[in-house]
C-alpha cells in the first residue's frame, strides 16, 4: 500500500465525523469464535417465502428497468392505503409519496432538503446513531436532548423547549426507539405536537419499529391535529417485514417536502431497486399476517429478556416496542465500554455499549432480542454468570 496520505484533499466536515462506536465491538466479535451476538438490529427471520418469490417471479417476467423516481405507482398505493389503515394519516400517492433506499435514505433527504447550514436540529438522546452524523452533513447543528432511565428514555416536551433556540427547525423522533425500546404515549406526543406547533418546528418522524409496538396502539405523530402537514413521516420494510437487506423504505409528508426529497432523490438516487419494490408491494399485500406473527415471536422473547434481566439483578425498563432491552449495568462497576468488550472476550456474548447511543447511555448497555431462544437462553446463562462474577469482584474491593 501506498505511504502517501490523501486526508488533506478531503472534506473537513467529513474529516470530523467518527466512524460509528458500534464497528470496533462488530469487529471484534466478528474474530471471535462461538460468539452469540445480541448486538444487531435487525430481524433474525428471513424475508417470508411468498416475498421473495414475488420478486424471483418479477425477474422473470423481466423487471429490470429503472422505475419512476417516487418509486412504482402501485407500490405508493399500497403504502398510502397500509399507512391510512395503520395509523389513521391520509396521504396523496401521486405527490406525498417517495419510495427510498431504506429509511436510510429517507432520513438523508429529509435533513437535506429541510436543513440550511447553521439549523439546529433537535435529537433526543440515546438515538439511533446516524442521526447526528447526517445532521452535521446536511450542514445542520445536532442539539441532543438527553434523557434517562427515571422517566422511561421519553422524549419530554419541557426537555425539548429548553433546548429551542431561535435557530431551531426540526425535531428528529424515533419512537419505538432505537437503542432504548421506549415508546411515546400519546399524552406525551401531543404535548410535543403542541411545542412544536408553538415554535413552527418541522418533525422528521423515524416510525421504523411502529409495527413492533407490544403494548397498546402505536401513534405517529403526524396523525395529532395540526401535524400532518409538519411531519415528514419515515418508515420503511426493514424490521417488521425482515427485509433489511432489500434496502427499502419511504417518506410520506406534505408535497412540499416530498418534492424536495424527490428532487435530491432523483439526482443521486435516481429510484429504489425495482426488485427490491415488487419484494415491498407483495409484503403490503399480502404479508401481514406472517408479520404479526413475528411480532407475536418477539413480544414472547421481550417479556424472557425483561425476566432475565430482573433475575441477574440489573434493572431494565420494560421496553415497549422494537427488539431491544437497555438494561442498567453500572452495578458491575464497569463502563458500558468495558462491560462489552469483556463480555465479547469472557462470555462470548456481544452487546452493543450504550454510550454509543449519546453520552446518557452511559452505565447502560445495547441487548438485541432479534436471536432465537436457545441463543438468548445461553447468551443470558453467560452473562449472568459475568455480573455476578465483577458484583462479587466489587463486593471484595469494597470489604479490603
Ligand atoms: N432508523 C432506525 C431507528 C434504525 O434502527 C435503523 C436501522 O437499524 C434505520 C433507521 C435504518 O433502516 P433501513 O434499513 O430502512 O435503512
Amino acid at each position: 500500500m501506498s505511504e502517501a496520505t490523501w486526508t488533506h484533499k478531503l472534506n473537513p466536515t467529513v474529516l470530523a465525523i467518527k466512524p460509528s462506536a458500534i464497528r470496533r465491538f462488530f469487529d471484534l466479535a466478528a474474530e471471535t469464535k462461538g460468539i452469540i451476538s445480541l448486538g444487531v438490529g435487525e430481524p433474525d427471520f428471513v424475508t417470508p417465502w411468498h416475498v421473495r418469490e414475488a420478486c424471483i417471479f418479477a425477474l422473470e417476467q423481466g423487471y429490470t428497468n429503472y422505475t419512476p423516481n417516487s418509486g412504482l405507482p402501485e407500490l405508493r398505493r399500497e403504502i398510502v392505503r397500509y399507512v391510512a389503515e395503520s395509523y389513521g394519516v391520509e396521504y396523496r400517492p401521486d405527490c406525498e409519496v417517495l419510495v427510498t433506499v431504506g429509511v436510510s435514505e429517507a432520513l438523508d433527504l429529509a435533513l437535506r432538503a429541510v436543513v440550511a447550514p447553521g439549523d439546529e436540529v433537535l435529537i433526543p438522546e440515546p438515538c439511533y446513531v446516524s442521526y447526528q452524523p447526517c445532521t452535521v452533513l446536511a450542514g445542520g447543528v445536532p442539539v441532543p436532548v438527553p434523557s434517562g432511565i427515571e422517566e422511561g428514555f421519553q422524549a419530554r416536551a419541557e426537555a425539548l423547549a429548553r433546548a429551542i433556540t431561535p435557530r431551531t427547525k426540526v425535531l428528529l423522533l424515533c419512537f419505538p426507539n432505537n437503542p432504548t425500546g421506549a415508546v411515546l404515549p400519546r399524552r406525551e406526543l401531543e404535548a410535543i405536537a403542541r411545542l412544536c406547533q408553538a415554535h413552527d418546528l418541522i418533525v422528521i418522524s423515524d416510525e421504523i419499529y411502529a409495527e413492533l409496538t407490544y403494548e397498546g396502539e402505536h401513534t405517529s405523530i403526524a396523525a395529532l391535529p395540526g401535524m400532518r402537514d409538519r411531519t415528514i413521516f419515515l418508515t420503511g420494510f426493514s424490521k417488521a417485514f425482515a427485509m433489511t437487506g432489500w434496502r427499502i423504505g419511504y417518506a410520506l409528508g406534505h408535497a412540499d417536502f416530498i418534492g424536495a426529497m424527490t428532487k435530491i432523490h432523483q439526482y443521486t438516487m435516481l429510484c429504489a431497486p425495482v426488485t427490491a419494490q415488487m419484494a415491498a408491494l407483495e409484503a403490503l399485500r399480502n404479508g401481514r399476517e406472517e408479520m404479526r406473527r413475528m411480532v407475536r415471536e418477539f413480544s414472547y422473547r421481550r417479556r424472557l429478556v425483561v425476566k432475565a434481566f430482573a433475575d441477574m439483578g440489573l434493572p431494565c425498563f420494560n421496553p415497549g416496542g422494537a427488539f431491544y432491552a437497555f438494561p442498567d449495568i453500572r452495578s458491575t462497576g464497569l463502563s458500558s465500554e468495558e462491560f462489552t468488550e469483556r463480555l465479547i472476550k469472557e462470555e462470548k456474548v456481544a452487546v452493543v455499549p450504550g454510550n454509543a447511543f449519546g453520552a446518557c447511555g452511559e452505565g447502560f448497555v445495547r441487548c438485541s432480542y432479534a436471536a432465537s431462544v436457545d441463543e438468548l437462553n445461553e447468551a443470558f446463562k453467560r452473562m449472568h454468570r459475568f455480573v455476578e462474577r465483577y458484583r462479587a469482584g466489587r463486593r471484595a474491593a469494597v470489604r479490603s
